[in-house]
């Protein structure tokens, strides 16, 4: 019987071919990374790459020189285009070098992030101390990296719900007790309503609160129906503040919010998933330092950060609390006194995931290298940039501008004073889509009071103020051509 046994492993058969093919890949993404500026800003992958991809389930393997070929082929040339200095497009990071070193550094020494006392949880714990000190909220703060925003907003609404709900939802589950409810911004981003989905809560327990002229939220408003909701019974448990709302960049009144919390008991939550980060620029400090008064923050360093996909962090204030909404014992995971399993900052008790994966690795690298007063300038930059193309707008008759841009978000159109709404936004669509399919800017869209706009977020390290008078070239040139087609 055991005289079967195979002695199979995934290791390389050739560590020597498998090393120069290893090489070969480096080197290939440094040229990659190095001209990425030469090349289309975006390239719709053809019909046949779509057919090559569109293999059946492999059963025998190929060599790993086929499969990379293919990488090299089929994949890599048809990226979103974030990486190039022309992409404005979502809010969407770029990568940078050492953040690709980074990943693979990580996944080369593979430690499984749950806790336990080695030295990556440890790294961890010190990059949360890091931002936490850079961002305003104290050194000691709870934490923990995540996949991103989306994730890093559902653990701290789940710590609010925690906290705030005034009976055991962990135990008991939601129809124990009244009907929860949140309050945010109608600009709020979407992941509000996931994670109301998600949690139970029903997206009806988002209570949208109108937005002022700036796009932020009305703070009166906002206690008008807390107020009106607590009179019909509902349970309010958290307010919701935005620092660099997606669709414009608008940041909330904190301190507003942060009244209606402590007036009503409720959670503050802020979702700095961008605009956090402008706490590291000296000059836009002042924007958004009132997120130090929430009690968790969530941002995500694969946006404004420039690293690669994907990583995101959650703050929170009160250690108990985050524990108190995810911390779970079972024999099998438990800490012991000597060995790799002694007690130490164990993760899994801050979070959802057990197994997790090195990502702290990239944000401890990054503020290593670069230090946060360097990625304080990157970020002021674009928000220079960003100011720049507003004032370009504010400029060009041609242009107009469809809302404030008070970090490094600006939406705007083209005008056509002969066109009603209709026939202007099937112009502006056609203006993005002939920007877009040229390869030679990126930017994105969005709707701004009902109207159709064209968007560029400059989260990119990339970008230079040559870019921006190109995009205004751009949105000029198609622009004409296009209103008197
Ligand atoms: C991008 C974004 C999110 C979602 O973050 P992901 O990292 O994409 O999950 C949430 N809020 C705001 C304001 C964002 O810009």
């Amino acid at each position: 019987m055991t005289k079967n046994i195979t002695d199979y492993t995934l290791d390389p058969d050739d560590w020597d071919s498998a090393r120069q093919l290893a090489h070969r890949m480096l080197d290939d993404m440094f040229d990659h990374l190095s001209t990425v500026g030469d090349r289309p800003a975006w390239t719709a992958p053809p019909q046949e790459v779509h057919d090559a991809l569109a293999e059946p389930t492999p059963r025998d393997g190929a060599p790993l020189q086929e499969v990379y070929a293919s990488f090299k082929k089929n994949v890599l040339p048809y990226s979103t285009g974030n990486q190039h200095p022309a992409f404005f497009g979502w809010v969407m990071g770029n990568g940078t070098v050492t953040g690709m070193l980074a990943d693979m550094l990580a996944s080369g020494m593979n430690p499984h992030l749950a806790g336990y006392d080695q030295t990556a949880p440890v790294v961890e714990r010190q990059v949360i101390r890091w931002f936490s000190e850079l961002l305003g909220f104290p050194a000691d703060s709870s934490g923990i990296f995540v996949s991103g925003c989306t994730m890093a907003n559902l653990n701290a609404l789940s710590v609010a719900r925690c906290a705030k709900a005034g009976f055991d939802v962990r135990t008991e589950g939601l129809s124990s007790g009244p009907r929860l409810t949140v309050y945010g911004c109608a600009e709020t981003h979407n992941w509000i309503i996931k994670a109301c989905e998600l949690m139970g809560l029903g997206s009806k327990a988002f209570r949208a609160v109108p937005c002022k002229d700036d796009h932020s939220i009305d703070i009166d408003a906002c206690r008008a129906l807390i107020q009106s909701d607590l009179e019909a019974g509902l349970r309010p448990f958290c307010v919701l503040g935005t620092v660099g709302a997606v669709n414009t960049g608008a940041i909330d009144d904190i301190s507003g919010l942060r009244r209606i919390a402590d007036e009503f008991d409720l959670w503050l939550h802020v979702d700095g998933a961008f605009g956090s980060l402008a706490a590291l620029s000296p000059l836009s400090q002042k924007l958004v330092a009132t997120q130090s008064l929430a009690d968790s923050l969530a941002f995500d360093l694969h946006k404004w950060g420039y690293q690669p996909y994907d990583i995101g962090c959650v703050l929170v204030r009160d250690h108990d609390a985050h524990k108190a909404a995810f911390a779970q014992s079972a024999s099998y995971i438990s800490s012991m006194q000597r060995g790799p399993a002694i007690d130490s900052t164990y993760f899994a008790d801050r979070g959802l995931q057990l197994s997790r994966s090195f990502r702290a690795l990239k944000a401890w690298m990054l503020l290593k290298e670069t230090g946060a007063d360097k990625l304080g300038a990157l970020i002021q930059q674009n928000i220079d940039l960003a100011q720049y193309l507003a004032l370009r707008v504010d400029e060009e008759p041609q242009l107009e501008r469809l809302a404030a841009a008070p970090l490094n978000i600006v939406c705007l159109r083209y005008r056509a004073p002969s066109m009603n709404e209709a026939e202007l936004e099937s112009l502006n669509r056609e203006i993005l889509f002939s920007i877009q399919e040229s390869g030679e800017a990126l930017p994105s869209h969005t709707m701004i009071n009902g109207q159709f706009a064209i968007r560029a977020a400059i989260t990119n390290h990339r970008t230079r103020k040559s870019d921006i008078d190109h995009l205004i070239s751009l949105l000029l040139r198609f622009g004409s051509t296009l209103a008197s087609g």
